[in-house]
């Protein structure tokens, strides 16, 4: 998962139209909208913008979870599932396994949806697939220096990269231990 520079979260990014190139100004346009928006004073043109969609899988050989020990910053040598920003022109699932492929080169199959998490604070909202894992084969790209399978008393748990990983862990073992799948988790991670 990587992080674009300088972009604040929680909007006020945006400098000049993108329409026309003229610096915009932040304020609440005339069409009923009750938020600021960055409008354009020249050609009119609202730019708005939106939370972000975090995709990525927790792919799982027997009782063990795959995870990534992260070669970017940030937490860089912290561990994480695999996860990154959703691309255009791809689903949600398909760039759950993109991220899957990029950073743990792994075999699998995808399965159904695991958790919907809205992180407000940062502006995104996560997505995580089950996948089952084919074998213990793994060919890591360069986000990645090592991939490890856990079982739950195996996790480093101090050493996990970020809140969202660490819920869906905690989530997954618990229906893992139910032995049942059935239901998504949607909740909010503050
Ligand atoms: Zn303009």
């Amino acid at each position: 998962m990587s992080v674009a520079g300088s972009i604040h979260p929680l909007g006020r990014n945006i400098r000049h139209c993108r329409n026309c190139g003229v610096a915009v100004i932040y304020r609440v346009p005339d069409d009923g909208d009750t938020r600021e928006r960055a409008v354009c004073p020249a050609c009119g043109t609202i730019h708005y913008e939106n939370p972000i969609n975090v995709v990525g899988t927790i792919p799982v050989l027997g009782d063990r979870v795959l995870l990534c020990k992260r070669n970017i910053e940030p937490r860089r040598g912290k561990w994480t599932l695999p996860a990154g920003f959703m691309e255009l022109r791809e689903t949600a699932a398909q760039g759950a396994a993109r991220e899957t492929d990029e950073e743990a080169g792994a075999h699998y199959e995808m399965q159904g949806l695991f958790a919907v998490m809205s992180v407000v604070h940062v502006g995104q909202v996560h997505l995580f697939y089950r996948a089952a894992l084919l074998d213990d084969v793994f060919d890591p790209g360069h986000e990645t220096m090592e991939v490890g399978l856990f079982a739950e008393h195996e996790i480093p748990w101090e050493e996990i990269a970020f809140r969202t990983v660490r819920e869906a862990l905690r989530l997954y073992f618990e229906d893992h231990r139910c032995g049942s799948f059935d239901r998504v988790h949607a909740f909010d991670i503050h």
